[in-house]
């Protein structure tokens, strides 16, 4: 249990194991390093698109209450039946009752945030359904009986020793280690259900209101085998999803691949509006689109309407110094990271309290803004949420906060500040084990370097100009 003076993230990141920290730490900073290459190479100004494709999202969130029954209208002018779900369960049940409906018995999933959140995989298989996942890294989430780690890479805290002893378990080959090998397994095991299961279950990146078609990318054409190889197809999608026009997909598809995974654009991109039509060799002869609310209208009615602008590309994660640091599994919810650090307690609801601490889990440096894609100012909302939790009196946000009114004491006083300025110097002296006498102090210390002081310069700076 943390201390009373820690967070909870903070014992995440004290109990973190050193290959977990290699594999996260040594993922994210190559991912960030290949995102700034690609982007500044391929744009002179990416800060231009990350204006504008925030606008644009912006505007549609401010406008669902158009864009959404537009983009219903198109779907079903183009064959597809829309369902409207005002929560996970909700959706969920719905998905159970297609199966039912037509006789189905198994599911071939590709990677949905939506269905992670709806806890749909165990929910079937609860009801007597099979569901797959087709996704490498939910694969292997699943076999694991895991939790994804990452919203783009869900086995970021893993290497690749760490799944070829999950396959040599799961009798899929003798260990062996190497990356092609492993992937080969995979899509063996894998090639076969696609065809037998009797549902492909997708979720979508982008929708566009004008056509309806949903624009789903993936680097291992997993979600186009979902829908081609079975006679149904169900998206899951949140109602944020939605852009107003074909023409805005190419720019979203630029800046997810770039963003995300530092790639041009992601190996797979489909554009689907509908069922197979008349004459069409294969494709699904049913297509259902789900669109979830799951609190998306209570976020976008809150302070922090902004961050319904994600679009799930995973880069705040990638550029954070404390998700580096404590890892996905930190953030105790489905989004880690600092785009989790808002969204999740909001999705929350009334158990916002629980997760009232995550908005403390940044040190408001503003990388996650300046790496976001649609220009989500998250420092903004984090410091919005830690408000909230104050006003709220939310004991978990109280923990490992900083004695500011002794600071504010210090700082009204200058005989207290100038006494306290001389104490600091006399730190960098003092032994851990003195330190580690005041509890507040050895809980601060234990998971953290004191800097060395530097105090003093400015102040001698100042009386040598006065003297001058
Ligand atoms: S908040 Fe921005 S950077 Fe983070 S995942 Fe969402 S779109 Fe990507």
């Amino acid at each position: 249990m943390p201390t009373k003076s820690q967070q909870e993230i903070d014992r995440f990141a004290r109990d973190l194991k050193p290959d977990v920290y290699q594999s996260v730490y040594g993922g994210t900073k190559a991912t960030t390093e290949k995102r700034y290459e690609v982007l500044f190479r391929d744009y002179p100004d990416p800060d231009l698109l990350r204006q504008t494709a925030g606008q644009i999202k912006q505007h549609t969130l401010e406008n669902l209450d158009k864009y959404l029954p537009q983009a219903e209208a198109a779907l079903k002018a183009n064959g597809a039946q829309v369902h409207f779900a005002s929560d996970g369960d909700a959706a969920n049940r719905m998905i159970l009752e297609i199966m039912k409906a037509n006789g189905c018995k198994s599911m071939v999933k590709s990677k949905s945030m939506v269905s992670e959140e709806t806890g749909l995989g165990h929910y079937l298989e609860d009801n007597g359904m099979k569901c797959l996942e087709t996704d490498l890294g939910e694969f292997i989430i699943q076999i694991d009986n895991d939790h994804p780690s990452h919203i783009v890479k869900p086995v970021a805290h893993k290497n690749r020793r760490d799944i070829a002893k999950s396959f040599e378990r799961e009798g899929l080959g003798d260990y062996n280690d190497d990356p092609e090998t492993i992937t080969r397994r995979a899509r063996k095991f894998l090639r076969g259900k696609y065809f037998e299961a009797d549902v492909g279950l997708t979720g979508a990146n982008f929708v566009s209101a004008e056509s309806g078609r949903l624009t789903i990318v993936t680097n291992e054409g997993n979600a186009r085998f979902c829908m081609a190889a079975t006679p149904i197809h169900i998206a899951i999608v949140g109602i944020e999803k939605l852009v107003p026009h074909d023409r805005d997909l190419a720019l979203f598809t630029a800046l997810i691949g770039r963003s995300g995974t530092g790639q041009h654009l992601t190996s797979y991109t489909q554009f689907i509006g509908g069922p197979k039509r008349e004459g069409q060799p294969d494709g699904p002869e049913q297509m259902h689109v789900i669109f979830v609310d799951n609190k998306r209208t209570e976020v976008l009615a809150s302070q922090c309407s902004e961050i319904l602008r994600c679009i799930r590309c995973g880069a705040c994660l990638n550029v954070c110094p404390v998700y580096r640091q404590a890892s996905g599994h930190a953030y105790r919810s489905v989004y880690p990271g600092p785009v989790g650090a808002v969204l999740s307690p909001l999705l929350a609801g009334s158990r916002f309290p629980e997760l009232a601490d995550l908005p403390k889990a940044s040190s408001l440096c503003g990388a996650c803004n300046e790496v976001c894609p649609v220009n989500i100012p998250i420092p903004d909302l984090l410091l919005r949420l830690r408000d909230k939790a104050k006003t709220e009196h939310a004991e978990k946000a109280m923990k490992g906060t900083p004695p500011m009114g002794m600071f504010g004491l210090l700082a009204s006083q200058p005989h207290a500040w100038r006494a306290a300025m001389t104490m600091g110097a006399a730190m960098n002296l003092t032994p851990d084990a003195i330190i580690n006498i005041v509890p507040p102090a050895a809980a601060w210390n234990s998971c953290r370097q004191l800097p060395k002081w530097r105090g003093g310069k400015f102040r001698n700076w100042m009386k040598s100009r006065s003297k001058n």
